[in-house]
């Protein structure tokens, strides 16, 4: 029989199988500019809610740009739970059919400014500091913003960071030797990604990268990282393959073609089909550190920001990805699950641990919370 269901009770439907609380969808008469925002869950605290996560300027199609807003928008939910704190996950996208111009900027402050506070954003893929300025200039409810606006700057410094702890303890308790003698593949050159090459090789790791961009291989390059063509970068030979640009692409069928002993990347929602590509590496001896616990030091540099914090302030908390990774391990030992599972078992929605095998009970979470 057709399907008579009018879009409404579609994506409602949709929202109760994904255990979403808000999808909005915004149109500005003016500039034509069209965004997406998702809201995963939601903290509540008397009469005030709120949730966060990045707002990226990509794709030119918005059931795209939903599909990737949701995705991530879970992300959040998952990271607050990483970092101990009240707080909901959302997400939002503005949608790449158009120039990126300053009326275009001006509208997505616009658009941000009208959640009136319940949705607090920073600028991620496809936005630039540049860009930040001019958003906020509409809004107060972005975080991430440049020294000179009395901000952190870029997230993606303090994304490296955690990183880079969160891989002395990969190395350690996953690979068995120190972080100086692994090699890591880079997928990726941008804000996270050349931060954290920079990172690696003052540890003395051999670090190898690709992007698509010249210039930022270049920079690389002259820092001593080899470059590689992007079409080589996931099959390199490495200790640690770290994809730092888009999400999805590590699929299933992907896992016989790596070469690779671990998967710790930057990029949120590495995973195509996180179950079945999660399945698909462990059948290949492949363990893949969940990206939510490993890139939460760029949200935690936001919450700094938020409450007034240092860029030290940050760096330092950001030893809480370590700390994470290492409970991640545990768990997975102790259940007998792979390091995915146990993340999600740890740090996940109730919706998430729905999807996951039933395993063993372990001892409750209490005392996660750090003070940032
Ligand atoms: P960015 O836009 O600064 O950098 C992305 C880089 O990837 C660009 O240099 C681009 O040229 C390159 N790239 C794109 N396609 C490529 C390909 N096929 N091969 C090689 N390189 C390619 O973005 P970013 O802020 O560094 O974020 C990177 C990823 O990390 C995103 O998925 C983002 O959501 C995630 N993330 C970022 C932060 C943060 O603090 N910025 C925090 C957590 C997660």
């Amino acid at each position: 029989m057709k399907d008579t269901k009018g879009p409404a009770a579609q994506l409602l439907e949709m929202m109760e199988q994904e255990g979403i609380v808000q999808i909005s969808l915004h149109r500005d008469s003016r500039t034509g500019m069209k965004a997406v925002l998702v809201i995963d869950s939601v903290a509540q605290e008397g009469r005030q809610f709120s949730a966060s996560g990045g707002t990226r300027f990509a794709h030119k199609d918005p059931d795209t740009a939903l599909k990737d807003a949701m995705r991530l928008a879970r992300a959040m939910s998952r990271k607050a739970k990483v970092l101990g704190v009240q707080e909901g996950g959302a997400k939002a996208v503005v949608i790449a059919d158009r120039e990126k111009t300053v009326p275009l900027l001006h509208a997505a402050g616009d658009f941000i400014q009208m959640q009136g506070g319940t949705f607090r954003t920073a600028i991620d893929l496809g936005f630039s500091m540049r860009d930040a300025t001019t958003i906020a200039s509409r809004t107060s409810f972005l975080d991430s913003l440049s020294h000179c606006q009395k901000g952190l700057g870029s997230t993606g410094e303090n994304t490296a960071e955690g990183m880079v702890k969160g891989f002395e303890t990969i190395s350690r308790h996953v690979l068995g030797k120190p972080l100086k003698e692994c090699t890591i593949a880079i997928q990726g050159l941008g804000a996270v990604g050349m931060a954290l090459a920079k990172r690696l090789v003052r540890k003395g790791c051999k670090v190898t990268a690709a992007d698509t961009c010249s210039k930022k291989c270049e920079k690389a390059s002259s820092i001593g990282v080899t470059i590689v063509p992007p079409e080589e970068i996931l099959t390199q030979q490495a200790d640690i393959l770290a994809p730092c640009a888009l999400g999805g692409v590590i699929r299933p069928e992907a896992a016989a073609t790596l070469r690779c002993k671990v998967i710790a990347g930057g990029a949120n929602n590495i995973l195509d089909d996180e179950t079945e590509t999660d399945k698909a590496l462990t059948g290949r001896g492949i363990i893949f550190v969940p990206e939510f616990v490993l890139n939460s030091a760029g949200f935690l540099q936001a919450l700094v920001e938020r409450r007034g914090g240092t860029v030290r302030e940050a760096r330092q908390l950001s030893r809480i990805v370590p700390e994470r990774i290492q409970e991640v391990i545990k768990h997975s030992r102790m259940t007998g699950k792979t390091l995915l599972e146990a993340g999600i078992e740890l740090f996940g929605t109730e919706k998430d641990k729905t999807q996951i095998r039933p395993g063993r009970k372990t001892k409750a979470n209490a005392n996660r919370a750090i003070a940032i």
